[in-house]
């Protein structure tokens, strides 16, 4: 990719993205492959005035090594000056860029115990530091770049150069970076969009909603009382703005994690802890997942659902056109940062203290208690079909149209 079209997308990582503030420092997560596009991304970042920008480098083969030679018992071992580096991080109020460059089924060869090993360790020891993101305490972003493994697993038909150059393509569609465009002035209209669809939702405050669709979904959603629809900007306690993931286009809330029934069938894979789970679907009863089946990797499923209580739990469902501009170009990305703005998901596990009414000054009990879902998981899948129904319901039982033929009617 040239130069300039690199930086205009380095420039909208920074400024609409994690939106650094003056004096305020930056920690970038990024892989070695990126170096170029990274380096883009500090020297902008220095320009909007950053204090300092660390950069935590990663090497997904180095990963792989890791989870090969080592044993399962060092696997746990994450010292405390990993945690430290966070809380340290956090009390200097610094906001977070991640650049992601992930090949789907990366992992697939290892061992599924190894990956969950860490995985449990590793959440639970930074589980006290999860608000700062989730809450929206300090500003954080997620933007991708191409590599050419997952280029290829996308066009296996092409040569792998030919294959990172249609990857490319469609990630600068998706985040609306073009030749000829302003993309930041683009994605302040996109974020207008969201506002409007979450308002007219914010107004109804349906108590549940309908899912019907031609793959066999038939699902009850509940949705707390107070629920907040929220989309597009995320917003920081002192009033900063960000877009936590680019691309978005969805509108999310918060589903009651006792009142959703029946059944929900996949309409994409789920890449999931280095795996990736196709042809799944759950069966709900009072909120819980009682009965589930994947055509590939059920383990890795099982594993997830059994992770603790509340991932077998709802904590979020989002609503997206069919047409949007992800979907229209009909490509399986095998990530989730790019497939769940192409479809309506939903998301086992825990849910946005945004979501409900003073949500951020409430405890994790009374969240609880107000239906939201707790859980050291959050895993989004899809579910919306071209065919999509959604009907909302309010408490006195009158219905409003929300999506026909997967598409917002409201
Ligand atoms: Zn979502
Ligand atoms: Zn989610």
């Amino acid at each position: 990719m040239n130069e300039s079209i690199l930086r205009k997308y380095a420039k909208l990582a920074v400024r609409s993205g994690v939106n650094v503030q003056k004096g305020q420092p930056l920690v970038i997560t990024a892989s070695v492959r990126d170096a170029d596009f990274t380096e883009y991304c500090v020297e902008e970042a220095y320009k909007a005035g950053a204090s300092v920008v660390n950069v935590k480098w990663n090497d997904e083969v180095i990963s792989h090594m890791d989870y090969e030679y080592q044993d399962t018992e060092t696997l746990k071992i994450i010292p405390d000056w990993f945690i430290d580096r966070v809380r340290y991080e956090h009390d200097n109020k610094a906001c977070y860029l991640h650049i992601e460059s992930e090949t789907p089924g990366f992992m697939s060869d290892i061992d599924q115990e190894k990956l969950t090993a860490r995985r449990l360790v590793y959440m639970e020891k930074m589980k006290p530091y999860r608000a700062y993101t989730m809450n929206n305490i300090g500003q954080w972003s997620i933007v991708a770049l191409p590599n050419p493994k997952w280029a290829k697993k996308l066009f296996p038909d092409l040569a792998e150069d030919k294959a990172v150059e249609a990857l490319w393509k469609a990630i600068l569609t998706a985040v609306r970076v073009r030749e000829d465009n302003d993309p930041v002035a683009e994605w302040e209209a996109h974020d207008k969009e969201l506002a409007d669809h979450c308002r007219i939702l914010n107004d109804h405050q349906f108590d549940k909603l309908h899912f019907e669709s031609e793959t066999g979904t038939d699902l009850y959603v509940g949705l707390v009382k107070d629920h907040i629809w929220c989309g597009g900007i995320g917003e920081t306690p002192e009033g900063i703005c960000f877009n936590p993931n680019m691309p978005t286009e969805e509108v999310f809330c918060m589903p009651d994690r006792n009142r959703v029934d029946g059944k929900v069938v996949a309409s994409k894979p789920l890449s999931y802890n280095g795996k990736v789970i196709e042809d799944f679907w759950f069966e709900f009863k009072d909120g819980a997942v009682v009965d589930y089946g994947a055509g590939k990797s059920e383990e890795a499923l099982k594993q997830l659902l059994d992770t603790d209580e509340g991932s077998k739990h709802l904590g979020e469902v989002a609503l997206i056109s069919y047409d949007s501009p992800i979907s229209n170009m009909n490509i399986l990305f095998f990530n989730t940062l790019f497939d769940e703005n192409a479809s309506c998901h939903l998301a086992l596990g825990r849910c946005y203290a945004e979501n409900i009414k003073g949500g951020y000054d409430m405890t994790e009990e009374d969240i609880l208690a107000a239906g939201g879902n707790q859980s050291l998981n959050h895993e989004d899948f899809m579910f919306g079909t071209r065919g999509m129904k959604v009907t909302g319901i309010k408490a006195d039982g009158s219905t409003v149209e929300i999506f026909r033929n997967g598409n917002f009617v409201m």
